[in-house]
């Protein structure tokens, strides 16, 4: 796909893309300004991409079926574990604004270069970039109306639901390092309720409540 509105298109025949909300905020934040110089060519495939330390921007089909699911309204605060490039922080902080988005990431080298990259965000003041383990959560800032986990993790990490709102929603793949079923985790009065969304490959969660590294 040679542009920004091919690709949307394609995400939005293929009903990847179904409301507007999601749709003007993939064509409101250029996936172009989060991947690596030498893939700028590529910014508009529906394919993963790799943006250092053996990690991957998540490919758009991907990205829009997390956004749908995560029903994101203005005003919400929001968690994303895996800021990776910071292109999903900032279509998050687009659907929640003026609400507000932190995001962990563990690798320094990541890290930096997702503070750079949100200064392109149309309200970069509102997303916090915490370097950490985000299998932990960040409970400076909780409880959350969303959190977002873009890794696969071999379980729902405790912390997290503690930190989620109650009548909050997570977006979370769980299973093993390579291979996971992507879960949408309702926190009611009367306990958990998981919804499976079907088959998913993300890179593995680290940390106290992830994988260890023997598993990759
Ligand atoms: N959301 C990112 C984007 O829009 O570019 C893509 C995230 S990438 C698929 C997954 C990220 O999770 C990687 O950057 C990886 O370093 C990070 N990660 C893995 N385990 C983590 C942990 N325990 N805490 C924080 N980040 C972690």
């Amino acid at each position: 796909m040679k542009s920004l509105e091919d690709l949307v298109n394609y995400l939005q025949s293929e009903k990847y893309i179904k409301s507007e909300r999601v749709k003007s905020a993939f064509l409101n934040i250029d996936r172009k300004k989060f991947v690596p110089y030498v893939y700028k060519d590529e910014a508009y495939f529906d394919e993963p991409l790799p943006i250092g330390e053996n990690q991957t921007i998540s490919a758009p089909h991907m990205v829009a079926i997390m956004l749908e699911l995560a029903n994101i309204d203005r005003g919400m605060k929001i968690l994303e574990i895996g800021s990776g490039s910071g292109y999903n922080a900032c279509l998050m902080e687009y659907l929640a604004y003026p609400g507000k988005v932190f995001t962990i990431e563990r690798h320094r080298s990541l890290y930096l270069i997702a503070r750079g990259n949100i200064k392109s965000c149309p309200h970069s003041e509102n997303i916090q970039i915490i370097e950490g383990d985000g299998s932990l959560g960040y409970s400076d800032e909780a409880p959350y109306d969303r959190i977002i986990v873009t890794c696969g993790a071999p379980d729902v990490p405790s912390p997290l639901l503690d930190q989620l709102k109650l009548n909050g929603l997570m977006i979370i793949p769980i299973g093993g390092s390579y291979i996971q079923e992507l879960y949408l985790i309702k926190k009611t009065g009367n306990g958990i309720e998981k919804f499976d969304e079907g088959p998913v490959a993300f890179v593995p969660l680290r940390g106290k409540y992830g994988f260890s590294k023997d598993f990759y």
